[in-house]
């Protein structure tokens, strides 16, 4: 039988339902490298963001007949094509030209005038971008993942329908699919503000500025808020942020972090309005006017910008993707519903990745897609939901995995703190980027290490040594007794594991 049909727009009889397709192109297959006989698949991912792509990736490898179906015609997801890669590289490229303007004099580099080439650097965004989603397909080729351009709907719990990117439709059998369709930006609360990607952007707009604006308002004070304000308050935008919470960056970060980072920010020039709820837009004259009022009432004001982020969140996206042909349940906030082993109410069916619960993060949905396909071929998996860390790439960058200081206060939890500053780290005193510390939080009892926030250089890469003590259930002393080269910002780790298990050397 053959599982996988393109069809033209034609009605014919097909496994007793009426499809618009004929013509199987059986050539096209071959040349193109997809399945034809033998059955159904064993695992069909649809979605090609990290989490499906890593899982069929994954899939092939254990030797399961593996194929992918992604609608956007390149692979890698919202991460790749419009948000960890092509942010990073504005926030890479953006921080070195205002390390030129205002930083370089002081390390005796001296340079003539600093120009901004704007087109350059979006191109050399969409270069990255372009790279990293052709190496994805190579990934596919060399694994012998089947890469299905189109966009995927249920037929029933064993058969998908495919609108493909070329025209046509295709059927797809598999004994188990992933459903890895991931997020879209979450619309203005209401519908009161409209987002039109040129004057009222989400971050995918904010990603394709052809132009600093004068002024910016970003609506939402997270990550992807800060670092598209970081952004274009480099590039010579005046930023303001605003906030309904009487704090930044997020769920999830440490307060006395959060306060930290605030103050570093204000002092690169962002400006910041807690406690405040923009309530409407209107745009005029070139500008948009924001209505906006403090987050419990009462005190009203217009903000004026050129250009408005709105960066209120994201939500799990199953548009068009026929759910309940499948049978598979989404709970009140229309994330799909999953047990630990990522089965959703229907026993073929997992689901990973921002689409269903917990943090909407590229390295999460990823260790999700190896932990399903391992419980479809070997039925067990491993993710561990304690150690997932998360990463604002500003500048200084924030990291953090474990508890907050707050939620071990709530939790009644006694805890020690180590903390240990950069300013007392002879690498970042070397470097001239001595802004932060790194905060150990431990069991008082134990010494078992329960949370790990930096916020200084490197933090992104340091919190990694923090996820792996974690993983493995490390006390600070275990860290505090690792030997960490010199002269590293690592041993600020370091020192604050000391920190917290006696006393640090250096401070
Ligand atoms: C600006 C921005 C910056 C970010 N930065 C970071 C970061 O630095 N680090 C980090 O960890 N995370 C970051 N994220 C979040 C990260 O992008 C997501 O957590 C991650 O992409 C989720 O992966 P996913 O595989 O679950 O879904 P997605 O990446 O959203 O991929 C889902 C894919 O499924 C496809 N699809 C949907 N429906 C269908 C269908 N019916 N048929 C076929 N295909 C379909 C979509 O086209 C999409 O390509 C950022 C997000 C944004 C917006």
């Amino acid at each position: 039988m053959l599982h996988l049909r393109r069809v033209a727009q034609r009605n014919v009889p097909y496994a007793g339902r009426q499809l618009r397709q004929t013509s199987l192109k059986v050539g096209s297959w071959h040349s193109r490298g997809l399945a034809t006989e033998s059955g159904p698949y064993d695992v069909v991912v649809i979605g090609g963001g990290p989490g499906g792509y890593v899982a069929a990736i994954k899939a092939a490898q254990l030797g399961l007949k593996t194929a992918c179906v992604e609608k956007r015609g390149t692979l890698g997801g919202t991460c790749l094509n419009v948000g960890c890669i092509p942010s990073k590289a504005m926030l890479n490229n953006s921080h070195l030209y205002h390390q030129a303007q205002h930083d370089f004099k002081r390390r005796g580099i001296e340079v003539g005038e600093v120009k901004l080439n704007l087109e350059a650097m979006l191109e050399a965004k969409n270069n990255a971008v372009t790279g990293l989603t052709k190496g994805i397909e190579t990934l596919f080729k060399q694994n012998k993942v089947d890469y299905i351009k189109g966009a995927a709907s249920f037929v029933s719990p064993m058969r998908l329908s495919v609108d493909l990117l070329e025209g046509g439709q295709t059927e797809v059998e598999a004994q188990n699919f992933i459903i890895a369709t991931g997020s879209e930006v979450a619309p203005f609360p209401g519908g009161a503000i409209q987002i039109d990607e040129q004057q009222i952007v989400s971050s995918t707009g904010a990603l394709e500025l052809s132009k600093v604006p004068e002024k910016m308002v970003v609506i939402g004070g997270g990550i992807i808020g800060l670092e598209m304000g970081s952004v274009w308050s480099r590039l010579g935008a005046e930023v303001t942020v605003v906030e309904f919470l009487g704090a930044i960056g997020g769920a999830g970060i440490d307060e006395e972090v959060s306060k930290s980072f605030q103050r570093l920010l204000a002092k690169q020039g962002l400006k910041f309005k807690l406690n405040t709820k923009v309530t409407g837009a209107e745009k005029k004259d070139g500008k948009v006017y924001l209505q906006a009022e403090a987050a419990k009432g009462g005190k009203e004001e217009t903000l004026e910008a050129d250009v408005v982020l709105v960066a209120v969140g994201r939500r799990p996206y199953v548009e068009g993707l026929n759910l309940q042909a499948a049978g598979v349940e989404l709970d009140n906030k229309g994330r799909i519903i999953i047990d630990d082993q990522f089965t959703t109410s229907v026993k073929n069916i997992r689901c990973i990745g921002d689409v269903t619960f917990g943090p909407m993060l590229a390295h999460k949905a990823e260790e999700e897609g190896i932990a399903a396909v391992e419980y479809i071929k070997e039925g067990h998996g491993h993710v561990n939901y304690n150690a997932i860390p998360s990463v604002v790439y500003t500048h200084p960058e924030v990291a953090w995995v474990g508890k907050t200081e707050q939620e071990l206060k709530a939790e009644g939890v006694k805890y020690n703190i180590g903390k240990f500053s950069f300013m007392a780290n002879s690498r970042a005193k070397t470097n001239l980027d001595t802004d932060g510390f790194v905060k150990f939080l431990t069991e008082k009892e134990t010494d078992k290490i329960l949370g790990v926030h930096i916020i200084g250089p490197n933090a992104g890469e340091m919190i990694a040594e923090g996820v792996l003590a974690m993983e493995y259930g490390a006390s600070a002393e275990d860290i505090a007794r690792t030997t960490h080269a010199h002269p590293t910002l690592s041993e600020a780790f370091k020192e604050a594991a000391m920190a917290a298990f006696s006393k640090p050397i250096h401070m």
